[in-house]
């Protein structure tokens, strides 16, 4: 009998108590909607690079290049082997889309035959909104200021541990990208949030990002739209790339 009772106040608990993160609905409504179903990817491995989700824009899949430019011009990298081969010089290349608040995910390799010397020789990066930078650079054995290896938000915040690949094996990141909020007078009104996971290891947990990225210098924001390209540097290296998808999320 008092498990009766019990189970009847808890569901007459239930019914009273206004859910936290949404109003409109009490917790554990059986009328608040149900999310929307994704397919997951498959995970990559060494040898072969995985798949998208099923709701992710699909930046780079081993075919083409379609989804990036090269300034107004189609992109000028190479695909070799299903994979993107940054052509030195060329200038960094950008999607065609432009994103937000975003889940990034990309996969990168520094072939053998380069030679990582700091941040030279095996350095590129991905820039979120053109201009946040998530550094990649081999960083296993490479020793370079902290602020600048791999995992870090360039010139801001060292990765938390170098989770770093030796040279010719692939590594992941998954990046978490909340985007800056600005007023109507061009201030911040709340700054740009990072979180990457490298290797499936935490180095970047809601990281907030100072301003664009600078180069021995400190950054500083100015006003831009609510959504931008992404872009990955040209810094004269010939890392490859490969699996390259987004989701954006909806601000
Ligand atoms: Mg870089």
């Amino acid at each position: 009998m008092l498990s009766i009772l019990s189970a009847a106040s808890l569901a007459c608990l239930l019914a009273l108590v206004q859910s936290q993160s949404n109003p409109a609905y009490k917790v554990h409504d059986m009328s608040r909607p149900q999310p929307p179903v994704v397919s997951p990817g498959n995970a990559s491995t060494q040898k072969h690079a995985g798949t998208a989700p099923s709701d992710a824009v699909v930046l780079f899949d081993g075919k083409d290049l379609s989804q990036w430019r090269s300034g107004d011009a189609d992109a000028k990298w190479k695909v070799v082997e299903g994979e993107i081969e940054v052509a030195p010089g060329t200038g960094s290349i950008t999607t065609r889309q432009n994103f937000g608040d975003c889940q990034f995910h990309i996969e990168w390799m520094v072939p053998k035959s380069l030679k990582p010397n700091a941040q030279h020789g095996a350095n590129s990066g991905v820039f979120l909104m053109d201009q946040y930078e998530v550094q990649v650079l081999h960083s296993a054995g490479n020793v370079t200021y902290a602020d600048g290896m791999a995992g870090s938000l360039y010139g801001q915040h060292p990765p938390l541990v170098n989770a770093c690949r030796p040279q010719g094996e692939w590594n992941s990141y998954d990046i978490l990208f909340t985007a800056p909020r600005f007023n109507d007078d061009g201030s911040v009104k709340t700054p740009a949030f990072c979180t990457v996971i490298f290797n499936g290891v935490l180095v970047q947990n809601h990281s907030e990002i100072f301003g664009r990225t600078a180069h021995a210098a400190r950054a500083s924001y100015s006003k831009h739209p609510d959504a931008l390209p992404i872009s990955i540097q040209d810094h004269g290296d010939a890392l490859r790339f490969r699996n390259i998808w987004v989701r954006p999320l909806g601000n």
